[in-house]
């Protein structure tokens, strides 16, 4: 059981006592533990350079007199810093409103479309069938959803079922169709049945490829999606950093979805994605079920990232 920051930190204060305030010196050698729990974490090495800078700053001269050790002011302030930079302006401004960080825009002309992109095994096609019964439950919104990804007939068929089970509607495709024909048929067909919102799934690959990145580009410019969310397994741990730098390039992403945060990831993705991307995380996946789906709270993370 590795050691949490406040255990490691509390052994670097033991060598300072009485000092009372984050010093240059006593800084350096917290901020050390800081970036080892970080990349424990699963933290990209460059992320964590950039955030440790920032903490630096913030700390240097923080007047730690009063009940507080250099530590713990220490602590305080990694804690809020990497909140604020998680969960963005919305975690400043918002306090423990999860709300403000969830909520995806469907202001749009009907119906409200939704694209998700990914890494194949990310978790998207489970994650369309999640968001449609969320958005039926909470938002009693008539939903549509269709795969777009024409290589493997298999996925197609796994939309099929995974809208079944939560009463979504399902727009069939099949192997060989055009990304964007499908795409096309999809909206004629959503806003003659008045759905309210559409979710297009997309193709994962493996790895990024140039490909990929052409058909998921073309899709978003045929469909002008008012979400494009990046969906992304929270094991991926520091590779998260690539997936997210090469999809957030092809596509103008307006969040991100964490997946199987239910399982032993720290969570260093979750600071990784939003520091590439600068999107909210609008929701995380908590599991296998179709109801494992929860709003981000920046805070909850920041404490997961730091153990
Ligand atoms: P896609 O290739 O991106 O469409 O990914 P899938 O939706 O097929 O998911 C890949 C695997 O990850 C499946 O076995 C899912 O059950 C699983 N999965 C998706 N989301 C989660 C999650 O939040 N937690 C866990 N534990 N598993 C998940």
């Amino acid at each position: 059981m590795l050691d949490n920051l406040t255990q490691r930190l509390a052994r670097v204060v033991k060598t300072m006592r009485g000092e009372a305030r984050l010093t240059e010196a006593n800084t350096a050698e917290m901020l050390r533990e800081v970036r080892l729990a970080l990349l424990e974490a699963d933290v990209a090495l460059p992320v964590v350079r950039d955030f440790i800078a920032k903490v630096k700053a913030k700390a240097l001269g923080e007047d730690v007199i009063g009940s507080l050790s250099p530590g713990q002011a220490l602590v305080g302030v990694v804690q809020r810093e990497l909140t604020a930079v998680i969960g963005g302006e919305e975690a400043v401004s918002g306090g423990a409103d999860a709300s403000k960080y969830s909520e995806l825009n469907l202001n749009s002309q009907p119906p409200a479309i939704i694209l998700l992109a990914g890494l194949q095994g990310a978790g998207k096609t489970t994650t369309a069938g999640k968001l449609a019964k969320w958005l039926i439950a909470n938002k009693k919104k008539k939903v549509l959803t269709v795969s777009c990804d024409v290589y493997r007939p298999a996925a197609i068929a796994q939309l099929k079922t995974v809208a079944g089970q939560v009463g979504a509607d399902f727009f069939p495709s099949e192997a060989g169709q055009k990304p964007v024909d499908i795409a096309h048929a999809a909206v004629d067909w959503a806003r003659k049945h008045y759905h309210d919102v559409l979710i297009v799934d997309t193709a994962g690959r493996l790895g990024i490829d140039e490909a990929m990145m052409q058909e998921i580009s073309a899709l978003h410019a045929t469909l002008k999606p008012i979400e494009t969310l990046f969906v992304v397994d929270a094991m991926l741990g520091q590779d998260a950093v690539n997936t997210a730098k090469a999809f957030n390039e092809a596509l103008p992403l307006t969040g991100v979805i964490l997946t199987k945060l239910d399982g032993d990831a720290r969570g260093g993705a979750a600071l990784s994605v939003r520091h590439v991307t600068g999107r909210p995380i609008k929701f995380v996946g908590v599991g296998e079920k179709l109801d494992g789906l929860e709003p981000f709270y920046p805070e909850r993370m920041a404490q997961r990232i730091l153990g």
